[in-house]
């Protein structure tokens, strides 16, 4: 596996480009923390990850990953679930992983409560409008609505994901990003909650989204280079 003898530069540069990034912002780059994506590869990028100093892993799928985090153990990194989840797996899911960091659905909410589990979640919101992409609308009265719900099932609610917009327009995809961070802002007021986690940013778009206020970025070619769509 060549491909992961760059890993550790990988890492390097991509720390290099957020604490510019967060500096122009006057932002602390400490502030943000690189989670390696890992779906669609084998164990070994995770472990070659975690050699490099990374602690959190996202993977989107929720039985690839957990057959990956069941083999080496689940205290061997922070273990995120970054696809969508469907009710049937919340099961494995709240067994396997620490962090739901996509909940899309109102049921899922319901789900985690009633099996009592307490994983870190994130909310995804749709902040591009995109068809395609899942979340919910970027809406601060449905949003207030979802939170308050998971908030009186007593459910650990760190913050929001997002996709970037499609394209590389940086001004749309500062929009977008700008837009959660606003959303955000005015929940922990409505609300009075801290929901400190904004999860934003990929391999295309991770400045823009520290620029933006991103506490998380999820970084999979940047590090890996190509994923290969084998079946896996
Ligand atoms: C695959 C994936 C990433 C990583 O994408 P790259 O463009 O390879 O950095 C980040 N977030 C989510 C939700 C993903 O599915």
């Amino acid at each position: 596996m060549e491909e992961l003898l760059k890993v550790k530069a990988n890492v390097e540069s991509a720390l290099f480009e957020i604490a510019e990034a967060a500096c122009s912002a006057g932002r602390k780059p400490e502030d943000v923390t690189i989670m390696a994506v890992t779906k669609t590869h084998p164990v070994e990028y995770i472990t070659k990850a975690v050699e490099c100093g990374i602690r959190h892993i996202g993977e989107n799928r929720i039985s690839e990953g957990g057959r990956k985090i069941r083999q080496l153990g689940n205290e061997y990194a922070v273990f995120h679930a970054i696809g969508v989840l469907h009710r049937k797996e919340v099961r494995q899911a709240v067994r396997d992983f620490h962090c739901l960091d996509a909940i899309h659905k109102i049921e899922i909410i319901e789900e985690i409560a009633r099996r009592k589990a307490d994983p870190r979640i994130l909310l995804e919101v749709n902040t591009s409008g995109e068809s395609a992409k899942m979340g919910f609308q970027p809406d601060v009265d449905l949003l207030e609505s979802v939170l308050g719900r998971a908030l009186e099932l007593k459910l650990s609610v760190r913050g929001f994901l997002t996709v970037g917009p499609l394209g590389n327009d940086p001004t749309e995809q500062r929009r977008a990003f700008a837009n959660l961070r606003e959303i955000r802002d005015s929940l922990e007021t409505r609300l009075n909650v801290v929901l400190p986690e904004l999860s934003m940013g990929m391999s295309d778009d991770f400045s823009l989204a520290v620029l933006e206020g991103s506490t998380m970025v999820r970084l999979g070619r940047r590090l890996f280079g190509s994923r290969n769509f084998l079946p896996y």
